[in-house]
């Protein structure tokens, strides 16, 4: 009986990550109410979950607050633009988002005893001196580059999160997102991975910022999202990195995403963006001990099933 299943309340439900995660949970025998603005979400995202019982869309803003009927067993915060391009052209959305969406979604934990989880992320730790990124490591953000309005709202998000703990005793958990890349990833959002594997498709030069000797390392979304729900069982109230270790240059993505597309495209190089992270890779020691997770899809691997999905959309 849907009553007596546990309910979560995930916001940016619409979205990239957010909507693999309602299919999770709701395979995990939970009820979602998903809210989503439709920023950067899409109601095509999740048009498959519509006619399940246990599944709800609400068209909502969580900056404009959050009013719910009935029990909630979880609250977790997936609502914010997430590419650079899309913060830049979003500054007071995202900022607003990661300030005020947080401490409504937060309220909203509070007032139901819910247990609370942010999706947080790798810009946290900004251009970072420390390689790989351990958790204990504090960050090297510039607050007034055109990163800050996201790096530095996900840091007060974490600071929020906290507090909410320490003053309100809401159980939270803080996961912070690395690079991650899969189906019902936006071809337009502006990222390395959409941008290269439609311009291999298409054959189009591949804009490889810079000399593209910067590093990411990418995670499959599925990977991705056994972690947060491993988060959610198992975390505690300290952040965790989520993300995959197997460190790349984005020369080299961009050359492999050619090769698995048989593409004839060719390289070529833009300007680099202001602060653009010149090295990242997540330290995922703490992942593995807390919640025995780890990701199982190799590199190539997801790369192979996001390109099948952008072949399908293209
Ligand atoms: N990048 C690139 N070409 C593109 C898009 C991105 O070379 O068309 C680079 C970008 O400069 C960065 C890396 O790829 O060094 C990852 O960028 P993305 O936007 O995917 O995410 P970020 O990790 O920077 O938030």
């Amino acid at each position: 009986m849907a009553g007596s299943k546990p309910r979560a309340v995930v916001s940016g439900g619409a979205g990239f990550i957010g909507s693999h995660l309602c299919e999770e949970l709701l395979a995990r025998e939970v009820r979602v109410l998903a809210l989503d603005n439709y920023i950067t979400g899409s109601a095509e995202n999740i048009r498959h979950l519509q006619g399940n019982p246990d599944f709800e869309l609400r068209q909502l803003d969580v900056n404009h607050g959050i009013f719910i009927g009935g029990d909630v067993r979880y609250v977790l915060h997936f609502a914010s633009p997430a590419s650079p391009p899309q913060y830049d052209a979003n500054p007071i959305h995202t900022l607003k988002v990661g300030t005020v969406g947080t401490m409504n979604m937060l309220g909203l934990a509070r007032a139901k005893g819910a247990t609370f989880l942010l999706a947080s992320t790798s810009e946290v730790y900004g251009d970072p001196l420390v390689h790989p990124q351990p958790e204990g490591y504090w960050g090297n953000v510039n607050p007034i580059g055109p990163r800050g309005c996201y790096d530095e709202a996900k840091r007060c998000a974490e600071a929020y999160a906290m507090a909410y703990r320490r003053t309100h005793d809401v159980d939270t958990r803080i996961i912070r997102i690395f690079n991650t890349h899969g189906p019902r990833m936006q071809v337009s959002d502006g990222r390395a991975v959409p941008n290269f594997m439609a311009q291999a498709i298409r054959g189009e030069p591949i804009t490889v910022y810079g000399d593209g000797s910067q590093t990411r390392s990418l995670c499959y979304v599925a990977d991705l999202v056994r972690g947060v729900l491993a988060a959610l069982d198992r975390g505690d109230e300290f952040p965790v990195n989520l993300g995959n270790p197997e460190e790349v240059t984005v020369l080299e993505l961009a050359k492999t995403i050619v090769k698995l597309a048989g593409s004839k495209s060719r390289i070529d190089h833009r300007k680099l963006p202001v602060d653009d992270p010149k090295q990242r890779r997540p330290d995922i020691s703490h992942a593995r001990e807390l919640l025995g997770w780890q990701p199982e899809v190799s590199l190539e691997d997801g790369l192979g099933r996001t390109l099948e999905y952008f072949r399908s959309v293209l």
